[in-house]
């Protein structure tokens, strides 16, 4: 797992690119960085970001995609853009191709506010998407499929039907396995998440102090502008 050469300089502060299915923790791990100081940026959040209502690039949206995505309160009504892209490839690249390039714009953005000694990055589909090389340490937040089922339908509700589809859809936990260099097995109390945080944020910064890519403070608060 420590296998990866130490990354080179890059005069950024290193990027960790925190990925795991759905329901595994991502999010309440990143929160427990957070806590620590360390800028967390959610791709997910980006994504919703760029397509905010009074967007230009949400008004594209609609005229490629259909004024049918459009809720009454003029958002992206997203459930049922994931309906139309599902099982759709080619308008799945359609929209990738007009989505992605404000989505790094606006990541790069937010990265160079939040500064920070490293940045954890949250990528939920860091391994379907072959990302790794984009990050300096991949950490995966593992669970049991039976965890991370039992913990969606918690979370979200909906049918156990649909809930294994949706993980069905989503790599293996032995792909991600295979794509980490760290790992955070999340199949205990949410209090146990807290030594392991912290004894990664130590591996964290000893890892930017290396690189010597110290950013200046951490922004209070990364996703404001
Ligand atoms: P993700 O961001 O990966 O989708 P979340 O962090 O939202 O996952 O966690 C999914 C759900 O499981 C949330 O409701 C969260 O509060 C809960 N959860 C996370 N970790 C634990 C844990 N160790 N024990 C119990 N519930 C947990």
């Amino acid at each position: 797992m420590d296998a990866r050469p130490a990354a080179p300089a890059t005069g950024r502060p290193p990027r960790i690119g925190l990925t795991g299915g759905v329901a595994s923790g991502k999010t309440t791990v990143s929160l427990l960085f957070g806590a620590l100081g360390v800028p967390v940026i959610d791709a997910d959040q980006v994504a919703r970001d760029v397509v905010a209502p009074g967007t230009r690039l949400l008004a594209q949206v609609f005229e490629n995609f259909g004024p049918q995505l459009r809720r009454a309160d003029g958002s992206l009504d997203r459930s049922a853009l994931r309906r139309l892209v599902f099982t759709d490839t080619r308008t799945r690249r359609q929209l990738e191709a007009l989505l992605h390039p404000a989505i790094r714009v606006r990541t790069e953005l937010l990265a160079a506010k939040a500064g920070g000694q490293y940045q954890i990055h949250v990528i939920p589909l860091l391994v379907e998407t072959h990302a790794g090389s984009q990050y300096e340490r991949v950490l995966l937040v593992d669970c049991p499929e039976s965890l991370q089922l039992a913990r969606l339908l918690a979370r979200d509700g909906g049918d156990a039907q649909q809930a294994q589809i949706m993980l069905a859809s989503q790599a293996s936990r032995e792909t991600r396995l295979a794509a980490a260099d760290d790992v955070i097995v999340n199949d205990g109390a949410p209090a146990d998440l807290t030594p392991k945080v912290a004894a990664l944020h130590q591996k964290y910064l000893a890892l930017a102090a290396a690189t010597g890519a110290l950013g200046p403070p951490a922004h209070a608060h990364p996703g404001e502008d």
